[in-house]
């Protein structure tokens, strides 16, 4: 198969994981014989510099004209200051919006190598695999009217929670999709006691249900779904909410998977005419700037965030399978980076990157 992927490796360690996920992606390449066709992108700070943007024209173009896109993380302390739309993470919500990627695919899983890592007691982790698909393209963080207004002293903040049903029912469809091919069991987590947005919500993630009446459904108040989380986290597989919420669940779940820099994140779009799915994929964390370009950030992350693409994107479900089997053998036997080490010296970012590779095979 060709893959035609864009890789935008960021600021901090963006450029120190990707480069190990870039190289995992070549030794499957490779072995599999698929026909890989990677360009280099500037994204976030870094692009910030070189052309004074941190979403360029250019940037927008390859990623149009690509299939999918591997991003490494953006940020850097000397931008803190800006506002944000002179943020470099203002490239990463240009980047969504310019993709049309709605929906946001998290796995959270316990690995068992980790368990002692969370800071929640094994027996409630142990077990834990779930994937919590958010709406990324509408809701409060892109609704009009928004601004704030008025007088000194008695200023008025405005946000708009703004769904239309379309928007409702495509990510619904694609959580009920997914649900499909794992425990079949979909949870909505909305706030329908006191949102008419929830409402509209409820009502049609209900009627998308009537065409997948082997999945289970049930709805879930955000809080309560919050506070299952961590009391309970065993009893979600997939889990479908709107774009704050989950935005708030799914760092709440990061803390079952033991460190920030084992989670991956994949945002999906429409199928496109190639029947390749557009995909944008990222690791959660940040750009580290406290350990960028030390060769000690955990590419797990970043590692799994390309064998998500594999899979989502491309298909290659054996491809993306044997990533996810090789991170847990790593995880098992190492190296594996400080934050994750138990005991014992830590493994650097590049040397994990290979172990990957050679437990492939
Ligand atoms: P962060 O995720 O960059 O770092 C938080 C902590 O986790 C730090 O101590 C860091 O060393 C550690 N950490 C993160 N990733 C790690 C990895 N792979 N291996 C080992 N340790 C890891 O969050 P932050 O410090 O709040 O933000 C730093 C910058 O990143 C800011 O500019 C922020 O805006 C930006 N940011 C970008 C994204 C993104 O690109 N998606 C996400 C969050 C924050």
């Amino acid at each position: 198969m060709k893959l035609n992927i864009l890789v935008l490796p960021g600021d901090g360690i963006g450029p120190e994981v990707t480069r190990e996920a870039v190289r995992v992606l070549e030794h499957v390449a490779a072995k599999w014989n698929h026909a890989l066709h990677m360009e280099e992108g500037l994204l976030g700070g870094i692009a910030i510099h070189k052309t004074g943007g941190p979403f360029p024209d250019r940037t927008r173009e390859l990623a149009l004209a690509t299939d999918a896109t591997l991003l490494g993380a953006v940020g850097l302390p000397e931008f803190d200051h800006l506002p944000p739309e002179k943020r470099p993470e203002k490239g990463l919500l240009g980047i969504r919006k310019a993709l049309d990627v709605f929906a946001n695919l998290r796995p959270i899983v316990a690995y068992e190598a980790l368990l002692a890592s969370s800071p929640l007691k094994d027996e409630i982790v142990r077990g834990t695999d779930m994937l919590i698909v958010r709406e990324l393209t509408a809701g409060l963080y892109f609704g009009t009217p928004r601004g704030i207004s008025g007088e000194s002293g008695e200023r008025v903040a405005v946000n708009s929670m703004v769904y239309r049903e379309s928007e409702i029912k495509r990510v619904a469809r694609m959580a009920f999709e997914l649900a499909r091919k794992r425990r079949k069991k979909l949870t909505s987590a909305d706030k329908a006691n006191v949102l008419e947005n929830s409402q509209l919500w409820r009502e049609v993630v209900t009627q998308a249900g009537k065409d997948y009446p082997d999945v289970e459904v049930d709805h879930i108040l955000v809080d309560n779904c919050a506070m299952q989380l961590v009391l309970n986290p065993t009893r979600f597989d997939v889990v479908v909410t709107e774009n704050l919420f989950g935005d708030i669940l799914s760092d709440e779940g990061a803390v079952l998977a033991g460190s920030i820099g084992m989670l991956q994140s994949a945002s999906i779009g429409d199928q496109q005419p190639n029947g390749v799915w557009r995909g944008l994929y990222e690791p959660v964390h940040g750009s580290a700037p406290d350990i960028a370009g030390q060769n000690k950030a955990n590419p797990f992350a970043a590692i799994g965030s390309a064998a998500a693409m594999l899979n989502y994107s491309f298909g290659l479900k054996e491809e993306g399978a044997a990533i996810d089997a090789a991170i847990q053998t790593v995880l098992k036997h190492g190296p594996v980076t400080a934050d994750i080490k138990r005991q014992g010296t830590a493994g650097t970012t590049e040397e994990v990157g290979k172990a990957v590779c050679a437990a492939i095979g």
